[in-house]
């Protein structure tokens, strides 16, 4: 595996691989077999898979959440070797903002919910990297996890205000063997907070086969109480028509729900989402 520090360097590299598709995974390291699916992909679909890891600081909302990220860097390497990923992209901060200047989007509704709502400024930081890497690499195709869902729709939407050609691909969640969402987090969490965190995903299944007895109101008490009897704190819990991200009242809203939970176990922040139910062919 190639190792770029360099904007430069990259760039050169890529000059001489012109005629090669290339496939893109963004992350922030800390690596796990979720980012390792999504590399899979990428080497699927793609001639030449390129990785980075940036710890991103503008898209971080609370100075101690960035301070206290993972940082697991040989041991990614490491793991990107075994998956013959072909370049790992490692910038510094200095040379993804020379010049400090940030731009500010808009993204509508898509960004005053959920993740949006609780972290402000998040999804600009996310949006100023992404226009940042894919401006140098210029991927024919970017994979992201379905894990950060919102995530997803809005970079979607970033490459269509851009008018760019890149192709957004959304991949599957990994999960623990005990239903938890893989997460660079889980890193922070014990054992014994893995296992009380497994309560998150069971309680989503359970509100995805009672649907159609429960209410949406009955649903979110019942995460609630569910998250709660396992000492942890819910952020919030939220049902979305899973293209406009816009919360619902009733189910029968919207043809394709999606539920949004933030929990909060210890100093650790954890997101997941299900579908609940979707009657609409293509997913976002
Ligand atoms: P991060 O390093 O957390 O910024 O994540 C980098 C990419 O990996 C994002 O597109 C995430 O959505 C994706 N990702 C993170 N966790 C998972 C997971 N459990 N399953 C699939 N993709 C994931």
């Amino acid at each position: 595996m190639l190792v770029f520090k360099s904007v430069n360097e990259l760039k050169q590299f890529l000059f001489q691989n012109k005629h090669k598709t290339i496939g893109f995974v963004p992350t922030m390291g800390a690596l796990h077999q979720g980012h390792l699916s999504l590399i899979n992909q990428s080497k699927n679909k793609a001639e030449l898979t390129i990785c980075s890891i940036f710890v991103n600081p503008i898209q971080f909302n609370k100075p101690e959440d960035l301070e206290n990220y993972p940082r697991t860097i040989e041991r990614d390497i490491q793991l990107l070797e075994d998956v013959a990923c072909d370049v790992l992209f490692l910038p510094s901060v200095n040379e993804m903002y020379p010049t400090k200047q940030y731009k500010n989007y808009d993204f509508g509704t898509l960004a005053t919910v959920m993740e949006g709502e609780h972290r402000p400024g998040h999804f600009n930081g996310v949006a100023n990297v992404i226009e940042r890497f894919f401006d140098i690499i210029q991927p024919t195709y970017a994979f992201f996890g379905e894990k950060d869902f919102q995530q997803l729709a809005i970079v979607k939407d970033l490459t269509k205000q851009l008018g760019l050609s890149t192709e957004i691909i959304g991949c599957p969640i990994l999960r623990e063997n005990n239903g938890l969402a893989m997460s660079s987090r889980n890193e922070r969490l014990t054992a014994e907070e893995r296992n009380r965190a497994a309560i998150i995903y069971r309680s989503l299944i359970q509100i995805k086969n009672n649907q159609k007895t429960s209410t949406i109101e009955q649903a979110k008490k019942m995460f609630k109480t569910a998250v709660e009897q396992e000492k942890m704190n819910l952020e919030y819990i939220e049902f979305a028509d899973g293209t406009t991200l816009q919360p619902i009242k009733e189910w029968n809203e919207t043809n394709y729900c999606v539920a949004f939970v933030t929990v909060i176990i210890g100093k650790v922040r954890l997101i997941d989402n299900l579908t609940i139910y979707s009657n609409v062919t293509s997913t976002p």
